[in-house]
């Protein structure tokens, strides 16, 4: 590592949009005096005010990371961040006429060549990089980071979504110029294409497209050029986790282990950090907004007979709150029974499935078929009042993401029955489209 503290030999500008604003932007890199730290300037606010990057300036943690003072923010700062933490840029001022940077291709790229063009210079001042002594670590629903001491930056990172296409991926390296440069910088932010349509009425992302980002939508990846690596998100990660911890303010040497890492943890972690590392902690930033709220459900197609509302609906499964996954039975007959299910932003599990990013479990999906399947079974006169137990699931398979503002659309029908087991051919479907599908069987008792 270097142990003196370094800032550009010169200025450079960049141009372009930024992602979550669309806004033009112009930003300036320009040295800045030793232990002055990293700060950002709006050029185009009155009085040109300026925010350091530390944890105590960070306002928000929406899928980018924003800091903020009085009324002026930054938005999105996390990749400029990552580049000056890996190529130690200890000082700058980081000049911009809008409200973030330009996202350039989605990745760190544009500003390791800004870097490289202004070129860095050594000065006066001692680098001080921040080591623990004992682990520390931030859970968050289906989110962990755990941070232990080390003698330099090593990062490790599982992540998985419940969207087909998306595997697990799992990557590791131990940071620094040059791996970033190879093997983080170039990979590109992403998105869920079903987030898109949500992320534009909430106002983000009027600047993403596949210029900038890699949307996943469904089984495969829309993307300009192909991925860059075939583990370009979990690289990401990465890259946004070693931009948001240099929000401590000064390099971090440490063993980092993420799994499910956003940047609400990564925040969590560098604040705890800073608590640790013997600087004095100012107050905690606001709290991250949490997901925007559902969209209004459309009324539900009446069918002509045998509607169960949720009253005598109770008297028929067993399950009771929150694990009574049908709000309403629509049809209810001897070989087929349909229900629905609002999917709400206020069921329990959304808090942790995940925060920022809720999505209804495909378990609860196969729940929710199990219980139109079993009332189904039940409805004959010989099976009522008896129990209808789920034995076996067969040939699940999940299509596509249910997300707060959903309305299921739960369809069961009898395939097969002899004496008391029965099986079932079931479908969820969100707005006519499958989402999930399953063979169920059944075995009745009592
Ligand atoms: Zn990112």
């Amino acid at each position: 590592m270097f142990k003196q503290q370094q800032t550009f030999k010169k200025s450079v500008s960049f141009s372009g949009v930024g992602l979550h604003t669309g806004n033009a932007v112009t930003m300036t890199f320009k040295p800045a005096a030793a232990d002055t730290g990293i700060r950002f300037k709006r050029m185009d606010l009155d009085e040109q005010p300026e925010v350091e990057a530390l944890v105590a300036n960070v306002v928000e943690t929406t899928r980018g990371t924003t800091i903020g003072k009085g009324n002026m923010r930054v938005h999105t700062i996390e990749h400029v961040m990552a580049a000056f933490h890996a190529m130690g840029v200890d000082n700058a001022v980081v000049e911009l006429d809008a409200n973030e940077p330009p996202v350039g291709d989605g990745s760190a790229e544009p500003y390791l060549k800004m870097i490289a063009e202004a070129g860095l210079v050594e000065q006066d001042g001692k680098r001080e990089v921040a080591q623990i002594t004992e682990p520390i670590w931030f859970k968050q629903g289906d989110s962990t980071v755990v941070m232990l001491p080390a003698e330099r930056l090593q990062v490790s990172c599982t992540i998985s979504f419940p969207v087909g296409g998306m595997d697990s991926q799992y990557f590791s390296l131990g940071v620094d110029r040059e791996s970033f440069a190879q093997e983080l910088a170039p990979s590109r932010t992403f998105c869920f294409f079903h987030e898109v349509e949500h992320l534009m009425k909430a106002g983000l992302i009027k600047g993403g497209s596949l210029e900038n980002a890699n949307i996943v939508r469904g089984e495969s990846v829309l993307t300009q050029g192909g991925l860059r690596f075939r583990d370009e998100f979990v690289r990401h990660k990465i890259l946004d986790i070693i931009g948001d911890i240099y929000l401590l303010g000064r390099p971090v040497a440490a063993q980092i282990i993420a799994i499910r890492p956003g940047h609400t943890v990564n925040y969590e972690l560098t604040k705890q950090l800073a608590q640790k590392a013997a600087k004095p902690a100012k107050p905690p930033a606001a709290p991250a907004a949490e997901a925007a709220a559902p969209a209004k459900t459309t009324p539900p197609p009446i069918s002509d007979a045998g509607e169960v509302d949720s009253v005598a609906l109770l008297k028929m499964v067993p399950h009771r709150y929150p694990f009574v996954m049908l709000d309403r039975v629509l049809k209810l007959e001897a070989k087929k029974a349909v229900a629905i299910k609002n999917v709400s932003i206020n069921e329990p599990y959304f808090q942790g499935h995940f925060p920022g990013h809720p999505v209804m479990p495909g378990v609860l999906q196969l729940e929710a078929m199990a219980q139109c399947g079993g009332i189904m079974l039940l409805k004959g006169g010989e099976n009522a009042g008896k129990l209808a137990f789920f034995m076996s699931a067969d040939n699940v398979k999940y299509r596509k993401p249910v997300t707060p503002g959903d309305q299921l659309l739960i369809e069961a029908e009898l395939t097969a029955q002899r004496r008391n087991i029965g099986r079932a051919k079931c479908t969820c479907k969100v707005g006519g489209e499958v989402v999930s599908e399953a063979e169920l069987m059944f075995l009745i008792h009592g």
